[in-house]
């Protein structure tokens, strides 16, 4: 009997890890097509209108490769209303006619747990051996693209030729998916790491910083907040983001004390966990400020509550500790030219105010 079609939903360049765990796990797999202005329109067109986005891209996502021949679509779920997604999920692609099977995958659980969940789900018979080996490779080829993209966020603004960070990047990106050992992988990754280092680049000694917080899909997933991280960098700013897939998966390892940690780490300025990862954008944006940012900037999807909450948090910061905080609330009508405008500005805006000319 042949084995399900596996697919998932895109989030940045992660789906190659997600794919060398699927096929790491026995299971043929099914890419979603590259994100689109097509996956936003079939996202949008059949999900309900006040869903949160995320929920429209991944929608996009499994209807394409559903398109493509996918049976089995895993779905995460976790604690706020992504807990709902795979049952609303599933009803509408039935509604349209596809007959897909949807695996809930608990995000919020221990790894350990997820793992025995995910194979009893897709792969009964793999041995755990099996299994650790497949985690290990995907993890690695996650680690591996968070490190290559912790360079590439740090140094774009200041290539001195244009578009050759990129072009390694993409090299890199082809080359891990193919990637089939551990030890490829740190090959490839340490290659990499090497020709990055050995590019020109034309970066002052203390060049503007900002750091990145926000919910975990628009800040893992560029398409849906227009790239805004590269359009920050590109104005000469050395970006900085802690939210990676990797840093997810330890801080899920650790649990509840992860949440109190960074209650502890935000140093009063929140003193209850806010919601999926509305905690955590208030804790970094005051440890950034702390290590001397110039700023900060807040993705959210539009009508996430816990994100919500951090904002209004995030504000009195702003106001009060004067670090300026770009607020972008990502949906789908999120346009091109707003954007490039608002971060023009906040740029703008930043490089004066180093100059000591105006205050937050
Ligand atoms: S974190 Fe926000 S956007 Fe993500 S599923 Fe929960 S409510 Fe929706």
């Amino acid at each position: 009997m042949p084995g399900p079609k596996v697919t998932f939903p895109h989030m940045g360049p992660y789906w190659i890890g997600f794919k060398a765990l699927a096929q790491g796990l026995g299971c043929e797999v099914v890419v979603p097509p590259p994100m689109s202005a097509r996956t936003l329109e079939l996202g949008a067109r059949h999900s309900p209108e006040f869903v949160c986005v995320p929920f429209k891209y991944n929608l996009g996502n499994f209807i394409e490769a559903a398109e493509l021949g996918a049976d089995t679509i895993v779905q995460a779920i976790g604690g706020c209303r992504f807990g709902y997604y795979a049952e609303v999920q599933q009803a509408i692609m039935e509604d349209l006619g596809y007959r897909v099977r949807f695996v809930r995958a608990d995000a919020g659980r221990n790894v350990f747990d997820f793992l025995r969940d995910l194979r009893s789900k897709l792969a009964p018979g793999v041995p755990l051996r099996q299994m650790k080996r497949a985690f290990e490779l995907a993890f690695r080829k996650g680690e591996a693209i968070d490190a290559v993209l912790v360079w590439v966020l740090a140094n774009l603004g200041f290539e001195r030729e244009p578009g050759a960070i990129e072009r390694i990047e993409a090299r890199f990106l082809r080359e891990l998916d193919a990637a089939s050992t551990r030890a490829e992988v740190d090959a490839l990754l340490a290659a990499t790491l090497d020709e990055l280092a050995a590019l020109p680049l034309d970066k002052p000694g203390d060049p503007l910083r900002v750091g990145i917080v926000g919910e975990l899909y628009v800040v893992m997933e560029p398409f849906s907040n227009l790239g805004i991280e590269r359009q920050i960098a590109r104005h000469g700013v050395e970006v900085h983001r802690e939210m990676t897939l990797t840093n997810l998966i330890r801080h899920a390892l650790e649990g509840d004390r992860h949440i109190r940690d960074l209650v502890r780490r935000s140093d009063g300025w929140v003193r209850y966990h806010l919601g999926s990862h509305g905690t955590e954008s208030v804790a970094l944006a005051h440890e950034y400020a702390k290590r001397g940012f110039d700023g900060v900037v807040h993705l959210k999807p539009f009508g996430c509550m816990p994100e919500v909450n951090a904002m209004a948090a995030l504000q009195r910061y702003s106001r009060e500790s004067e670090v300026p905080v770009l607020f972008v609330s990502c949906d789908t009508q999120l346009a091109e030219t707003g954007i490039a405008t608002r971060v023009e500005a906040f740029c703008d805006m930043l490089a004066i105010r180093r100059k000591g000319a105006i205050h937050a």
